[in-house]
C-alpha cells in the first residue's frame, strides 16, 4: 500500500469542490469560477515568441541542472532593479515553478523532526511539503485585525529549540496581505536574532495595489539576507503558470544542495520555457502594469460588493488577487435543507445555491473565511457577487441547531508511537526523572485504576488522556496508601524528544514521550495489567470481543483486519445477544469454567462504524472522542473521501474522515442497560481468519487450537490478492513480553481455555457478512 508519509497528508480539500464544480458545469449550469489561483490573462506576445524561437533554433536538450546562465542573469537583473539586492548566479537555482523551488529548499534543510513556523492563514502547500520531508509544521495563527500579518511577539512565542525556519509569504495568499517594511523588518529580525532560516516566498510581488512599497526580505539587512532564501517565479507576474518556471535566491550552499536534490529528480526546467523567461525578465516589464491595474479595479469592485453583505468582513488586501472575507457571521444558518457549519458548509452552499466556486478557508488553516479570486473577467465579477448576495440573503439562523456534547480530541500523532521494550533498569530511571521533571505541579494528574485487581496508575499532564484514563477504568480504593503494581507515564511536550515509548516487561513502568493519543495509553494499561493479572492472580488476559447468550459466552480472537469489531457489532444486532466487551477480557480457570470479566468501564470504539451503522453517530455525540474530523483540513480517510462527507452537508463532525478516530461510550447507551453484561462463562472461541479456498467454519481439537493461536500465522485480504503470511503469537500485540517464561503462561492458558470453550475456525472470507451472525450463532448450539 501507499508509504505512511504519504499517508499523512492531505488531499487538498478544495479539490471536492472543484470537481462538484465541473460536475454542475458538465451539466450545463454556468457556475461562476473564483476560484482560480492564475491570472486570467495570455502570456504576453514577447515571450510567447521567444518560447517558439527557442523550439525552432533546436534549444530542446538537456540544460546546466540549475539553469542556464541567461535566465540566471536576468533573475540576478531583476532582483538588483526591483529589490535592490546583488546575487551572483551562483546563489541562483532555476525549478519547474516557484511550488518546485519550495520543495527543493524543504529537501535541502529540514531535518526529521525540525520545526518550520507557517503563519496562518497559509498557502495549502507549505505545511504539506514540510510534512513530506518529515519535518513538523508549527502553524501559527495571525490575527485579522492586524491585516493577517505575523508580528515578532507572535513570532517569538512560538520558536522552540527545534525550529528550523519560518516561511513569509508576502504578499500572501489566500488572504492578499502585505507587510509593511516596519513589520517585515521586525519579524525578520526576530527569526535572525534567533538563528532561524527566513524562506521568503515573494510570488506576488509584483502584484500589488494602491501605494505599496513591496520590500524583499533578502533587502532588509546583510544579516538577514544570509539568511534567507527568496523563492520567486514567472508564474503569476507574466502570466505563465503553465510554463513552470520559478527560481530561488540564497546562500551558496543551499543553492547547491539544491542543485543536487534537482539534479536526481528533475534535472534542469524546460529548457523552452528557460527562454521565455528569460525574455520576460530581461524584457520589457510594462504589460505587468497594465495587468495589475486591471486587477485593482477588480478588487476595488469586488470588495466594495462584499462588503455591503451584512455581517461580512473583509480586510482591504494590498497585493495577489484574492479577498478573504470573514463569514463566519452566517455559521449555524441554513437554508432549502442546506446547513452551514463552516467554511466548508458555505463553500458547498455557494455552489448548490449560487452557482458560484470559491474556496473554504479551511483549506488555508482558517475556518471563518473564505477565499475569492478576482482573477476572472469584470462581467463575471459582477454576475457572481450579484449571486452571492441573494444566496447569502436567504440564509436563516438554524432553529434546528444543538450543540452537541462531544468533546473532541485531535491528537497528533494520531497513531502509536514506536515504542523500545528494552530498555536497562538504569535507562529506566533516567527516563522517569525526565518524565518526571517534565510534569509540573500545577499540570500534573495522575490516577489508579483497578483493573480486574489490579492497580495501575497514570501520571500525565495531558488532561485528555487524564479523562479518558478517568473514564474508561474503574478507581483503585483507598488510591493513596496503595502501591501500584504499574506506572505509566504520558508526558507531552518534553523538548528534544520525538514521540516515543519505552517499555520492559520486568519494570513495570512505562514512559511515553510527546505523545497525546489515548489508544496507546489504553493498551499499555491492559498489557500491564494482563502481566500481573497472569502472574500474581492467575488470571489470563485475552485479547477478545465477547457476547454472552443467556449466560454462555462466546470469545472472538483474530489478528486486526479479521474483521472482528463488525462481527462484534452485527452479532449484538441479535436480540438474545448482550455484549461482555469488545477488547480485552479476564478469564479465570475453575473446574471446568472459564469466567470472563470486561475489565473496563467502557468501550473504546473506532468512530468509523458509524459510516454503516448511523445510530452509533448518536452516541458518539454524547462521547468524548478524538481524533474525530470536525473540519475539512483534518481528513485523513483518503479512502472514504470518494464519498459524501457530512461536514459538506453541514454537520458539525464527520466519524470517518479519519481511520484512527475513537470513542470513549458508555456500553449500556448501545442497546440500553439489560443487554450489558460484566461477566460471562465462555463456552465457544471463534478464531477468525482468512483463507479464500478453506472451509467457513472447521471445528478444532484443543491441541490444533492451541498451535495455532501460539503461532499466530494469519494473512489478510490484500486487493486481488492476498498478503504474504505475518505472524503475532496469540494475536495479541500488545504482550510486549517476548520472553520464553511469558509464552509458556500463555500457552498454559490458552490450553485450560481451550479445554473448557469449544474452539473453531471462523473463515471471514467463506462467510458472507451478512451470514455471519446466524453462522456463529449455530455455534453457541
Ligand atoms: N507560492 C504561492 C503563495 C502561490 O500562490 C503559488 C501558486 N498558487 C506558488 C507559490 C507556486 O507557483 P508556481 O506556479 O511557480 O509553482
Amino acid at each position: 500500500m501507499i508509504s505512511k508519509r504519504i499517508g499523512r497528508l492531505e488531499l487538498s480539500p478544495t479539490l471536492r469542490i472543484d470537481a462538484k464544480a465541473k460536475a454542475m458545469q458538465a451539466e450545463g449550469i454556468n457556475v461562476i469560477n473564483f476560484s482560480a489561483g492564475q491570472p486570467d490573462f495570455p502570456t504576453p506576445n514577447g515571450i510567447k515568441d521567444a518560447g517558439k524561437k527557442a523550439i525552432d533554433d533546436n534549444f530542446t536538450g538537456y540544460t546546466a541542472n540549475d539553469g542556464i546562465l541567461e535566465l540566471k542573469q536576468a533573475i540576478c537583473l531583476r532582483l538588483r532593479e526591483d529589490c535592490g539586492v546583488e546575487y551572483h548566479p551562483q546563489e541562483i537555482i532555476v525549478s519547474s515553478g516557484a511550488k518546485h523551488s519550495l520543495y527543493n529548499v524543504m529537501v535541502a534543510l529540514i531535518n526529521r523532526d525540525e520545526e518550520v513556523i507557517i503563519p496562518a492563514p497559509y498557502w495549502v502547500s507549505y505545511p504539506q511539503q514540510v510534512l513530506m520531508v518529515k519535518g513538523t509544521p508549527r502553524i501559527v495563527p495571525t490575527r485579522e485585525e492586524n491585516g493577517f500579518c505575523l508580528t515578532a511577539e507572535e513570532l517569538k512565542a512560538n520558536i522552540s529549540f527545534n525550529t528550523k525556519a519560518i516561511i513569509l509569504n508576502n504578499p500572501s495568499n489566500p488572504t492578499g496581505a502585505a507587510y509593511n517594511p516596519d513589520q517585515l523588518r521586525e519579524v525578520c529580525e526576530q527569526a535572525v536574532a534567533e538563528g532561524l532560516y527566513i524562506i521568503a516566498d515573494e510570488i506576488y510581488s509584483k502584484i500589488i495595489y494602491d501605494d505599496y512599497q513591496f520590500r524583499a526580505v533578502a533587502s532588509l539587512s546583510q544579516r538577514i539576507k544570509e539568511k534567507t532564501i527568496t523563492i520567486n517565479g514567472v508564474s503569476k507576474a507574466y502570466s505563465m503558470t503553465g510554463w513552470r518556471i520559478g527560481y530561488a535566491a540564497g546562500p551558496r550552499e543551499i543553492i547547491a544542495a539544491m542543485a543536487i536534490v534537482q539534479s536526481h529528480t528533475t534535472s534542469n526546467a524546460n529548457s523552452i520555457a528557460q527562454k521565455a523567461a528569460t525574455e520576460a525578465l530581461s524584457g520589457q516589464q510594462a504589460e505587468i502594469n497594465r495587468m495589475v491595474a486591471e486587477f485593482q479595479v477588480r478588487r476595488n469592485y469586488m470588495l466594495s460588493k462584499l462588503r455591503r453583505i451584512p455581517g461580512i468582513n473583509c480586510h482591504k488586501p494590498q497585493g495577489a488577487f484574492y479577498l478573504f472575507p470573514n463569514i463566519s457571521a452566517y455559521y449555524n444558518t441554513e437554508y432549502g435543507g442546506m446547513k452551514v457549519r463552516n467554511s466548508y458548509g458555505l463553500a458547498y452552499y455557494l455552489l448548490r445555491e449560487a452557482a458560484v466556486a470559491i474556496v473554504p478557508g479551511s483549506a488555508f488553516g482558517v475556518d471563518d473565511n473564505i477565499r475569492l479570486s478576482y482573477a476572472t473577467s469584470m462581467e463575471k465579477i459582477e454576475e457572481g457577487t450579484d449571486r452571492i448576495i441573494e444566496a447569502m440573503a436567504r440564509l436563516k439562523k438554524s432553529p434546528r441547531f444543538k450543540r452537541v456534547a462531544l468533546q473532541n480530541f485531535m491528537s497528533d500523532p494520531r497513531e502509536n508511537v514506536p515504542v523500545d521494550t528494552q530498555v536497562t533498569v538504569e535507562e529506566r530511571d533516567v527516563l522517569v526523572q525526565e518524565a518526571e521533571s517534565a510534569l509540573p505541579f500545577d499540570r500534573y494528574f495522575e490516577w489508579n485504576a483497578n483493573i480486574n485487581g489490579i492497580i495501575i496508575q497514570l501520571r500525565t499532564n495531558v488532561p485528555h488522556l487524564y479523562d479518558f484514563w478517568v473514564e474508561n477504568f474503574y478507581p483503585a480504593q483507598l488510591e493513596s496508601d496503595l502501591e501500584p503494581h504499574g506506572v505509566i507515564y504520558a508526558v507531552d511536550g518534553v523538548p528534544g524528544r520525538t514521540p516515543h515509548g519505552y517499555f520492559n516487561t520486568e519494570m513495570r513502568t512505562g514512559i511515553l514521550f510527546n505523545t497525546t493519543y489515548y489508544g496507546q495509553v489504553r493498551s499499555w494499561a491492559l498489557a500491564l495489567a494482563a502481566l500481573a493479572s497472569e502472574r500474581l492472580l492467575d488470571v489470563h488476559g485475552v485479547r477478545a470481543a465477547c457476547v454472552d447468550y443467556n449466560g454462555r459466552g462466546l470469545a472472538l480472537i483474530g489478528p486486526k483486519g479479521m474483521k472482528r469489531g463488525s462481527t462484534f457489532t452485527r452479532l449484538l444486532n441479535d436480540e438474545d445477544a448482550r455484549f461482555l466487551t469488545n477488547d480485552w477480557v479476564f478469564v479465570r480457570y475453575r473446574g471446568n469454567e472459564a469466567i470472563a470479566d470486561a475489565p473496563e468501564r467502557k468501550f473504546y470504539l473506532k468512530t468509523i462504524v458509524a459510516k454503516t451503522n448511523e445510530r452509533y453517530a448518536r452516541i458518539f455525540d454524547r462521547s468524548k472522542c478524538e481524533n474525530v474530523v470536525s473540519t475539512r483540513a483534518d481528513w485523513t480517510n483518503v479512502d472514504g473521501l470518494t464519498e459524501e462527507c457530512p461536514l459538506d452537508l453541514g454537520e458539525p463532525y464527520c466519524y470517518w474522515g479519519s481511520t484512527d478516530s475513537r470513542a470513549m461510550v458508555d456500553p449500556a447507551w448501545i442497546h440500553g442497560p439489560r443487554r450489558y453484561v460484566k461477566r460471562s462463562r465462555l463456552a465457544v472461541v471463534a478464531l477468525l481468519h482468512y483463507e479464500p479456498h478453506a472451509p467457513a467454519i472447521e471445528k478444532l481439537s484443543v491441541e490444533d487450537a492451541l498451535e495455532w493461536v501460539a503461532e499466530g500465522k494469519y494473512r489478510l485480504p490484500d486487493g486481488p490478492g492476498l498478503s504474504p503470511f505475518k505472524t503475532q503469537p496469540f494475536f495479541n500485540p500488545y504482550l510486549l513480553a517476548e520472553s520464553v517464561d511469558a509464552e509458556d503462561l500463555q500457552r498454559r492458558n490458552f490450553h485450560q481455555l481451550f479445554r473448557v470453550a469449544q474452539p473453531y475456525k471462523v473463515n471471514v472470507a467463506a462467510i458472507p457478512p451478512d451470514a455471519i451472525k446466524l453462522r456463529v450463532r449455530e455455534l453457541m448450539g
